[in-house]
Formats: C-alpha cells, sequence, structure tokens
C-alpha cells in the first residue's frame, strides 16, 4: 500500500514497475528501498523533485500499515 506523502490519499496508480502517480494531487512517486521519490510534473514535461519538502520518515513506505 502506498500512500501519498503529500495529501496522504490512497488513489495512488501504477504507472510503471516502480512508478506511481497521485490521482489527487498530480503528482509523480517513485519507489525504491521502500523509499518514496516525489516528482512534480512541469507544463513542459519536465520533472522536478519535491524530495526536498518531505521528511525522510513520511518518504518511507508504510509497511507496517498502521492506519489511522
Ligand atoms: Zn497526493
Amino acid at each position: 500500500m502506498i500512500i501519498c506523502p503529500n495529501c496522504r490519499s490512497k488513489e495512488i496508480g501504477k504507472i510503471g514497475s516502480s512508478q506511481f502517480y497521485c490521482w489527487n494531487c498530480f503528482i509523480e512517486l517513485s519507489v525504491s528501498k521502500n523509499l518514496i521519490s516525489v516528482h512534480q510534473v512541469e507544463e513542459d514535461g519536465s520533472l522536478s523533485s519535491l524530495n526536498d519538502l518531505f521528511e525522510e520518515t513520511d518518504r518511507q513506505m508504510d509497511i507496517a500499515g498502521n492506519d489511522s
């Protein structure tokens, strides 16, 4: 289960083997070693990293499944 680090939405679409897309806030997520990288898709189609906006703990996959 992937939860968007930005909006906490669970409406995550899969767009690649380890790439996902948040349908709620329209950001792209990629997963590596249980850490989620967050990218914003710019108008020209390029990606800019949003990782600096999040704590590393916010970007870790919720493998414990402690739903609130
Ligand atoms: Zn989101």
